[in-house]
This record gives C-alpha cells, structure tokens and sequence, in this order.
C-alpha cells in the first residue's frame, strides 16, 4: 500500500498576508526582516545591469541560520521562475517566522536562497533578462546542447505575433496534429524538457551560463562548500493539484538519496508523473548544477511544486508571459494589465485558500527536510 506523507500536525498562527507579498521588493523586505528576526546572517548579491519593473535593484538575498558549519546543511531556493517566486518566498519567510528556534537547528544549517531569478519575479516572467529559462541553464556549455526536434516543429506555432483566438487555435492544431503522430508523452516533452535553438522560444536554456547560475555557485561555495551531506528543497508552482505540493526528485531511483527524501516526504517523491505525463529528460536543472557546485556533498531532495490551475492553462500561461515580453508593447495598456493579472493568477493564485494551503505544507514540508537532515 501507498504510504502517504501525514497532514501538516502544526496549525500556523500566520495567515497569508505575513508571508505572502504583492510586489518583489516587498517580498525582499519580508524575507530580510524574518530572518534577520530568527538571527540569521544575511549576504546579498546585487545584479551589476539588470533592475526591476519600477527601477529598483534586482538581489538575491541569502539567510543562513542554525549550526552554519555544521556536515549537515539544507538549502532552500526560491525564484528560479519568476512568478513562482511569490509562493518560494512565502514559504521560506512562513518557515523562518514559525521555526527558528527548533532545537535541531543545533545540529544542521539551514541556507535559504530568495529569488533566483530577480528579474524574473519582479517583472513577472518565467524567465530571466534575457529570456532563459534558469532551470534549463545549468548544462556543460562547453558541450554540444541537447536537441529537442519536437520544440523545433512547435517553435513557430508556440510564438504567434499576434494574441487573439485564431493563434490559440493554431497552436491547439500545431500540438494535435504532434500528438496524433508521437504520443502524449512525446508532446509534453517536446514542451518542457528545454531547448538550445531559438532564444525567443519558450524554455530556452541560454547559450552560456546566466549572472543567476555563476551567482548560485557562488553562493553555495561561501556558504556550504564544507557540508557533506545536503538536502535540497526548490519552490515552484504549476504541477500538481490545487493547493497541493508536488514532487519531482532528480536523485537516482533506488539511491540512498533517493531513500532520504522519501524519509522526509512520503513515497509520493517517486511516484511523479508530472500532469499525468511520463517525466521528460529535462536539460540544465538548477538540481544539476548544485550537484555540480557542491561535488563533495550528497545531494537529496526534491523540486517542490504546488498545483495551481492544471496543464492546459498552465501551457497558456506560458506562451502568454513570452508573448507579452516579446509583443506585449503592442497592445492598449488595458489589455496588458489583463493579460498580466491572469499570468501572475495562473502561478499565484490570489485566493487565502490555496496560500493558506502553501503556507502549511510548505512549513511542515521544510520541518521534515531539516528533521530527517539532522537524522542523515
Ligand atoms: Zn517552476
């Protein structure tokens, strides 16, 4: 039988106005108090060209707490998409206001990251300054890039000029005509596993390593070069179902690593066929290049996502954040603020109900890394 992860036991005293935040300077602001609040130490690395949507300075802050030379360190990211930095960052600001005075703290550090991608989460993208997607960043650029032929077939049709029905329906015929001939499973994998041709695409993984790659190595370097046994959380939104976290491990099947993570989370870390689809090779994941960076420390954990609105809209919203990027200048103001409310919607729903939610697994979820951690 199936064992499943137990209920959050702890009932929070937040509601989601503390850790939540409208805005990517205020969620900074948020994130620093709170740690500087549970006595973390706190770096900041400040973009050298980028700035945000009002022309403020783009950061990735860094809190470390608890035992920080300890063997044993948790890291925690949040960001690497944009939008998605929203839920990251509440989750790591309602840990770090519900749980820095855990007693395990003696044992273990805990390094949280906040907002990978700066640019990103302040102008509302998925991806970076310059349009790559970080998560399909973290490849040997030295090396022939992965080929994804299916992203080139659905290159055009996914990047339409114009954003009315007809270029909705184009693409609906694009991806049916490629599920008639390759399967389900082909197309979702054509969609998401990244690609290295077409820098105005979707999921475009960068031809060089992006400011937000050098810095995390950077970062892991300063902070938790020493550990030897690391576990990993990384926030995101879109998979899954509403309100609900979902798992995708890149630690090998059967690996000790593996093991752990379930010790932490339940079984439902392996069991992930994410949308329903068997999961794709995905190219240049963050976990690759923290893997890389700490290449004396076991890494084991998982990318956590919470469901928001299924795949079909979620694919939208994608197409619909490039969109606006690439052509969003062309239409009335009336119709960006429109098509911006439903993006931020799509990876950040506005309702208490599913942010309360976040907030609860997120916490419980990060108490059983650093319990299970410490356990190691
Ligand atoms: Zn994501």
């Amino acid at each position: 039988m199936r064992k499943s992860r137990k209920k959050p036991e702890r009932i929070l005293l937040l509601i989601f106005t503390d850790c939540f935040s409208a805005t990517y300077a205020s969620a900074r602001n948020k994130f620093v108090d709170a740690a500087q609040a549970a006595g973390a130490t706190l770096s900041q690395y400040i973009h050298p060209s980028a700035v945000g949507k009002i022309g403020e300075a783009l950061t990735i802050d860094v809190a470390h707490l608890g035992n920080r030379s300890a063997d044993r360190q948790l890291l925690v990211i949040s960001g690497t998409h944009g939008q998605e930095g929203y839920a990251g960052s509440a989750a790591q600001v309602g840990w770090l206001l519900s749980s820095p005075d855990k007693p395990v703290l003696g044992d273990v550090g805990v390094l949280l990251v906040h907002g990978l991608n700066p640019y990103g989460f302040s102008h509302g993208s998925r991806t970076n300054e310059n349009n790559v997607d970080l998560n399909r960043n973290f490849v040997d650029h030295t090396q022939p890039y992965p080929e994804n032929p299916g992203c080139d077939k659905l290159h055009q049709a996914l990047t339409p000029l114009v954003w009315n029905r007809e270029s909705f329906d184009s693409v609906s015929r694009a991806e049916a005509d490629f599920l008639a001939e390759e399967g389900a499973d082909a197309l979702f994998s054509a969609l998401v596993a990244g690609q290295y041709n077409h820098p105005d695409g979707l999921m475009y993984g960068g031809n060089g390593r992006e400011w937000s790659n050098l810095t995390l190595e950077r970062i892991l370097c300063e902070h938790i070069g020493h550990a030897s046994k690391v576990a990993f959380i990384e926030w995101h939104t879109g998979i899954g179902e509403y309100g609900k976290p979902f798992f995708l491990s890149f630690n090998e099947l059967h690996s000790d690593e593996r093991r752990q993570a379930e010790n932490w989370w339940g079984e439902g870390v392996s069991d992930a066929r994410p949308h329903g689809m068997e999961r794709p090779t995905y190219s240049g994941l963050v976990f690759y290049g923290v893997q890389a960076f700490l290449s004396k420390a076991r890494v084991a954990g998982a990318v956590i996502e919470f469901g928001t609105r299924g795949p079909e809209a979620g694919a939208v919203a994608m197409r619909q954040d490039r969109w606006l990027r690439f052509h969003g200048e062309a239409v009335n103001a009336e119709m960006q603020t429109l098509m911006r409310a439903d993006l931020r919607d799509s990876l950040n729903p506005a309702s208490y109900l599913w942010r309360h939610a976040v907030l609860d697994h997120a916490v419980a979820l990060t108490d059983s890394a650093v319990c299970g951690l410490a356990r190691w």
